[in-house]
């Protein structure tokens, strides 16, 4: 069996498509989706990371607004200009790109963004709506991961799927927004003895764990739905999954490539909630 791919770029470029729709519409009325990028510090990822976004936006008729600060801005001064952008009622959605230098606490940042503008839904209440199944805003890379596995027409309901990985942004989201489509999940980590043993039982696999060759073939069901959410670097300097794409293809039957499969998709979920939070601000006036 050869795989077929899970195309994350051109998913995203029709999902984009009726997002640009849905910002003109909004726009008529008077509530063209903004989003606000805040960028502290000098990291190089992180500048390039925040410049795709802001691209992205302005490709779509979102308005989008990028405040750069140098590593030594206080955390004092970085929650007052939140707070002024949780005011602004031309910004929908608010994003601080992380890593945040260290004399910043990332938590309270992200605490102090208001809910309804949280589109990277990272805040303890966006984790909460998710939790218990409210309305809310969605970590923007699981949300991109559940579309893809959706465009695959598999149907979720009672499958089993195995999430490797638990964080805060990417497996346990994961894991949750799988549960509430009704699969029977299981979650492994680092303290998981013989990962092998799960990942075989899997209709859908999703890695999420920043090492390379952690998925292998012989780990895989065939057949199974595999999405791999790593950004890994080879010894060339080549950019590669947690999974070992050439061999894994052989025995799943779809498979999301590095790059061009959840990268893209992140992004365009982060456009998505934007959208939404101008939509919502909409119904709430
Ligand atoms: P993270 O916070 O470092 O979490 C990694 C997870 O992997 C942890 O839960 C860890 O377990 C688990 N893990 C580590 N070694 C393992 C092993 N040998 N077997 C099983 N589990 C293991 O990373 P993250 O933020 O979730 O991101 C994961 C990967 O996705 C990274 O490569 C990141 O760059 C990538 N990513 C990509 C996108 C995208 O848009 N494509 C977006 C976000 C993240 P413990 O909890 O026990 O330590």
């Amino acid at each position: 069996m050869t795989a077929k791919l899970i195309d994350g770029v051109a998913l995203s470029r029709q999902i984009r498509e009726d997002l640009g729709q849905r910002a003109q519409v909004l726009a008529t009325q008077g509530r063209r989706p903004g989003l606000a990028v805040i960028l502290v510090g000098d990291d190089p990822a992180s500048a390039v990371y925040v410049r795709n976004k802001v691209k992205a936006c302005e490709a779509h008729g979102l308005h989008s607004v990028f405040e750069k600060y140098d590593g030594g801005l206080t955390e004092a001064d970085l929650l007052e200009r939140i707070r002024a952008l949780n005011a602004d009622p031309s910004i929908h959605g608010i994003l601080v790109q992380m890593p945040l230098p260290r004399h910043i606490d990332p938590h309270r940042v992200i605490q102090t963004i208001d809910v309804h503008k949280d589109v990277d839904g990272f805040s303890t209440l966006s984790a909460g709506e998710l939790m218990s199944g409210l309305p809310g805003f969605r970590p923007c890379t699981p949300y991109g991961c559940m579309k893809l596995i959706e465009s695959t027409g598999v149907d979720i309901r009672g499958k089993h799927a195995v999430v490797i990985g638990r964080s805060n942004t990417v497996g346990k989201p994961m894991a949750l927004l799988l549960l509430q489509a009704s699969a029977t999940v299981t979650v492994c980590h680092s303290a998981t003895p013989d990962l092998g043993l799960h990942t075989r039982q899997a209709d859908i696999l999703v890695a999420a764990v920043g090492r390379r060759h952690t998925v292998m073939r012989e780990m895989v069901k065939p057949g199974a739905v595999v999405i791999d959410v790593g950004i890994n670097r080879n010894e060339e300097g080549k950019l590669q999954g947690d999974v070992d794409f050439e061999d894994v293809r052989e025995v799943a039957g779809w498979i999301t490539p590095v790059p061009g499969g959840v990268g893209p998709m992140t992004i365009t979920m982060l456009l998505v909630n934007t959208v939404e939070a101008a939509e919502r601000s909409l119904l709430s006036t």
